[in-house]
């Protein structure tokens, strides 16, 4: 049996005359770049999100290079972020001659640790305050700790800019200041939330593009600026952006995908829930793999509320590299997100990387295995890679 790590086909073939129908539609409107299409679904996706604003990007990187140089963010500026996300993270930093300051990993959901990253605020605080941002990411699709990062945001007064490529939609158990708790989506638990539409990405379009989502309105307005080469009115420029305008192709097809995204998160969760009973079923639990934490599924109300989207589905397991290649020889897709921490990549200048360790980063890239969690994934391929991982670590016995 073939188990692909993702197949869009079934989705096309669903969903295809809608998505032939928006590309003519475009097409035949001659309008390209922005317009109607464009402001149709940013305005779709700060309803979804929650917030007042969302502004289309070229790309999930674009979206955080537009809200940093939005924040007025570049040369010898700190930011501090994760050692463990896909490049862009730091890319973005790296692009305006800002550093990436690192902490490391809650090795229990992979997401930046809020107790490590409060220790290095306060340092950095008797040292004249660089840092000039926070970047958590909500990796795989579950929130890092929104809740602390608010809070350091306020005390510290430093903006927090959420890496939300992998999550749009998923949910934090926010706790606002009267006390009342509220579910709220990634994108509204910071400043800006920065989406990607990457074709992999729970909603993904057709070729690149991204969103933000911010409910400050003047900041909704420099972004919006940033994008179109800083211009305001058209060839007055006060300020210097870039091309970073989301296609009216991508903003028509992913409007019709957006209709089914719940539906596709909700297939994801199903998936993930049949995988556990299979791990569970043959002993396999702890034992030796270890499942991806829903770190907030203990929060009240949580049954109903999408706290995991399932991006990816990551199991930790030992001989991660031979499970890999006993996988693939069997035509099940896997992939490991991410073999390299972004402190140790190469690009970095010595005296940056030197000497940084961040151990459960390290652990995790080293031991960390993505499996197949597609929503058209079906639960006999699910069955199948479970009794392949069993058979793998059942050899020799
Ligand atoms: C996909 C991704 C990005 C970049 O998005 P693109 O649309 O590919 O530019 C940034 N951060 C994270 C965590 C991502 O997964």
């Amino acid at each position: 049996m073939k188990v692909p790590l993702l197949d869009l086909q079934p989705q096309l073939e669903q969903l295809r005359p809608q998505m032939l129908a928006a590309l003519t539609r475009v097409l035949d409107s001659t309008g390209y770049i922005l317009g109607p299409e464009v402001s149709a679904f940013e305005e779709r996706v700060a309803a979804y999100s929650g917030t007042s604003f969302a502004v289309g990007l070229s790309s999930g990187t674009d979206a955080l290079l537009a809200a940093l140089m939005s924040l007025n963010i570049g040369r010898n500026d700190l930011v501090l972020t994760t050692p463990y996300s896909f490049f862009a993270t730091m890319g973005v930093v790296l692009r305006l001659g800002a550093w990436p300051v690192f902490v490391d990993i809650d090795p229990k959901s992979f997401n930046m640790d809020a107790d490590q990253a409060e220790a290095v605020l306060a340092a950095d605080r008797k040292n004249g305050q660089q840092i000039k941002a926070i970047l958590p990411v909500h990796l795989y699709g579950q929130c890092a700790d929104m809740q602390r990062f608010a809070a350091l945001s306020a005390e510290y007064g430093i903006p927090v800019v959420e890496d939300a490529a992998q999550a749009i939609g998923a949910e934090y158990p926010f706790v606002e200041p009267d006390g009342t708790a509220q579910w709220r989506r990634a994108g509204n638990l910071g400043l800006c939330g920065c989406f990607s539409f990457f074709p992999s990405k729970n909603l993904g379009g057709i070729g690149d593009g991204g969103m933000l989502t911010t409910s400050d309105s003047d900041f909704s307005a420099v972004v919006r600026s940033i994008r179109n080469h800083g211009a305001e009115p058209k060839y007055f420029h006060q300020r210097v952006g870039g091309n970073f305008r989301l296609d009216a192709i991508q903003a028509a097809v992913l409007a019709v995908k957006l209709d089914y995204l719940d539906q596709w998160h909700q297939a994801r969760a199903e998936n993930a829930a049949i995988y556990r009973q299979h791990f569970a079923d043959l002993g396999l639990v702890n034992n030796p793999v270890e499942l991806p934490m829903e770190v907030y599924a203990e929060v009240a109300g949580a049954a109903e509320h999408r706290h995991h989207i399932y991006n990816q589905f990551i199991i930790r397991v030992p001989e991660r590299d031979e499970l890999r290649r006993y996988l693939q020889d069997r035509q099940i897709g896997c992939e490991i997100y991410y073999p390299l921490c972004l402190h140790q990549q190469e690009c970095l200048p010595a005296q940056v990387s030197r000497n940084q360790h961040f151990s459960e980063a390290e652990k995790a890239a080293a031991g960390s295995l993505a499996l197949p969690i597609y929503p058209d994934l079906q639960a006999e391929q699910i069955a199948y890679v479970v009794e392949i991982i069993k058979e793998f670590y059942s050899r020799g016995s």
